[in-house]
């Protein structure tokens, strides 16, 4: 079993690619979302939890869980020996570096392991994904359609107001 950690907020189909290379190498995944209470995310870890639920329903190699504290801990305390991280450029790389090494320093027999996505998502982040639809940009088929509709859910009327078009201006005779 293989853990894929992150903040997921919300999880993209960058996300969903990495998942599924990791179902060609490993058995199962468990999408392990961190509980960080230092962060302020757009939805709850319930939402979130509930949003990666519902796009894997029905897939049993597919687990959702969450932790906080160190991930080392968390995959020795699941049985879990493999971490899969995603890496989109070489911007991804200096910081992920860095985690393994400490990962490995912290607990030697969980080993780290690196995927890289489809090209056409090594551009995609949660962050830019709430930007872009915040301002009113188009999402589909960047995340998958429970995100899509959660974010509307979430944005609500202020990404509607976007979506209309100006009123026209009535001539006054
Ligand atoms: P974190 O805050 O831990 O970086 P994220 O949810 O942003 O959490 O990312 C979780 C993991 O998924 C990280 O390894 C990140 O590099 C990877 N990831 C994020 N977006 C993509 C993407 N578009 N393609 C591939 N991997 C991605």
């Amino acid at each position: 079993m293989a853990i894929f950690p992150g903040s997921f907020d919300p999880i993209t189909n960058g996300h969903l690619d990495i998942v599924g290379r990791s179902l060609r190498v490993f058995d199962d995944v468990r999408v392990a979302i961190l509980v960080n209470p230092d962060k302020r995310p757009l939805f709850s870890v319930e939402e979130r939890v509930a949003i990666i639920r519902e796009a894997y329903r029905g897939n049993r190699r597919v687990a959702v869980d969450t932790f906080s504290g160190l991930l080392v801990d968390y995959a020795e305390a699941v049985g879990a020996s493999v971490i899969v991280r995603g890496i989109r450029a070489i911007s991804d790389f200096e910081f992920e570096f860095q985690m393994a090494l400490m990962n490995r320093r912290l607990n030697p027999r969980i080993e780290t392991v690196f995927m890289m996505p489809a090209e056409s998502y090594s551009y995609l982040s949660s962050r830019l994904v709430k930007e872009v639809f915040q301002l009113g940009g188009k999402v589909t088929g960047l995340v998958p359609p429970v995100v899509e509709r959660r974010l509307r859910e979430k944005y609500g009327a202020a990404s509607r107001a976007i979506e209309a078009p100006p009123a026209r201006p009535r001539r006054i005779r």
